[in-house]
């Protein structure tokens, strides 16, 4: 299952807080769970004392925003995703986590995640990243998107003060990842780009200390912040929602156009770049929109760019849909085949062939996988081990 579109039992990678328990036993729950982790690896931030309870000081969690402009009249402009908020003072942009204060902009996570958790790389997924290592894993409160099949939506669809946090600085995310033995920090579950400014001084801090940063995203944010972001991350992972207007319009609420924008600045920047199409039924399953999308990535982006064909299972305010059926996203597959697209998954449908990664030139099965599990991986040096072709991707920590 990947993060975006998982069957709800599987909601035990979800912080205990998101899962409808009571106020009084997600609490009990959150801290004997913050407790656990301080136990199996000391202490490694600092969490305040009222960490979960709504009341903290939130002078440690903001920080000025990285891209907008100021108005007349104390107004501002938000300048880091395609939505552009103007915002008046006191209010706040679309996202819910950036506030005018008397016409300074400011991001209202920073060092405010809501949520933790150790993950294999391959649940992001990222295929040709690291195989079969860990992604310490992080997500704040909001979004600049309204999926109508979010799966985190608990998180993604609220402010700050709506979920519990704790205080975790960037070199404390750091060094929690290298004290759970992952080489990389994935900004994941929401969308990172709201909160950019942590993600990207996290990375930073990653660095110093010799982990990687991976980047789960929409990609609808602007080109100037998708550009630096790209300088600082190893690797991004794109969720492409769809190849038409009219479904990015009414079922994501974004726009299609920015999001090929920052594709195609990723793919320039050079960083890691693996693409997830979560196909809907009846939705974005069409033949022909599948033909356009493969069409446009090969051409704008290379044959070489993995692309996964997940599974969406119906959720949060797409329950009329069924799942979808195993043979429409084989028959996506085999048009992205056919267009010559070298690195083509299903995604979500444990145990299927298709999880697996098999050289473009001859054939042979080089990374072997079921679900989160890979079981053997035949590349040596960034090249098959069977015909010594080279194989894109991220392969050494
Ligand atoms: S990041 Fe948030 S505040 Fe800024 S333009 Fe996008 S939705 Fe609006």
């Amino acid at each position: 299952m990947d993060e975006h579109n998982q069957k709800p039992e599987l909601y035990d990678l979800l912080p205990l807080t998101l899962q409808g328990l009571p106020l009084k036993r997600r609490r009990f729950l959150k801290t004997s769970a913050l407790a656990g982790l301080g136990a199996l690896s000391g202490t490694f931030w600092a969490m305040p004392a009222n960490a979960g309870e709504g009341k903290k000081d939130d002078r440690k969690f903001i920080a000025e925003a990285a891209y907008y402009e100021k108005l007349q009249h104390k107004q501002v402009r938000c300048k880091l995703c395609p939505r552009h908020c103007v915002i008046d003072d006191r209010e706040r942009g679309y996202c819910g986590v950036r506030e005018n204060r008397n016409g300074t902009y400011y991001t209202l996570v920073y060092s405010r995640p809501c949520t933790y958790h150790v993950d294999p790389i391959e649940k992001k997924p990222l295929f040709h990243f690291l195989p079969a290592t860990l992604a310490f894993s992080i997500a704040t409160a909001g979004c600049n998107l309204n999926c109508k099949f979010c799966q985190n939506w608990q998180i993604s669809q609220v402010t700050p003060e709506q979920v519990p946090s704790i205080y975790l600085p960037p070199d404390g995310v750091a060094e929690a990842a290298k004290k759970y033995h992952c080489p990389s920090i994935a900004y994941t579950y929401n969308e990172p780009t709201i909160f950019f400014e942590y993600m990207r001084d996290t990375a930073r801090a990653g660095h110093e200390q010799g982990v990687k940063s991976v980047v789960i995203s929409a990609a609808y944010i602007e080109q100037e912040p998708i550009r630096e972001l790209a300088e600082e991350v190893d690797a991004i992972k794109v969720d492409l929602k769809a190849f038409s207007d009219t479904y990015y319009k009414d079922i994501v609420r974004g726009e299609l156009k920015p999001v090929l924008d920052a594709l195609v600045s990723i793919k320039k920047s050079g960083v890691w770049n693996e693409i997830v199409y979560l196909v809907v039924p009846t939705l974005n399953d069409s033949d022909q929109e599948i033909k356009g999308l493969v069409k446009w990535i090969n051409q704008n982006l290379g044959p070489d760019v993995p692309i996964h064909f997940t599974r969406f299972y119906p959720q949060y305010l797409l329950k009329n849909l069924p799942p979808t059926p195993v043979s429409t996203l084989e028959r996506c597959k085999a048009i992205a085949d056919a267009e010559g697209l070298h690195y083509v998954y299903i995604g979500n449908v444990p145990g299927h062939p298709a999880e697996s990664t098999y050289c473009p030139h001859c054939g042979k099965k080089i990374i072997t996988r079921n679900g989160f599990v890979v079981s053997d991986i035949f590349i040596v040096n960034g090249r098959c081990k069977f015909c010594g072709t080279p194989i894109p991707g991220v392969w050494k920590e």
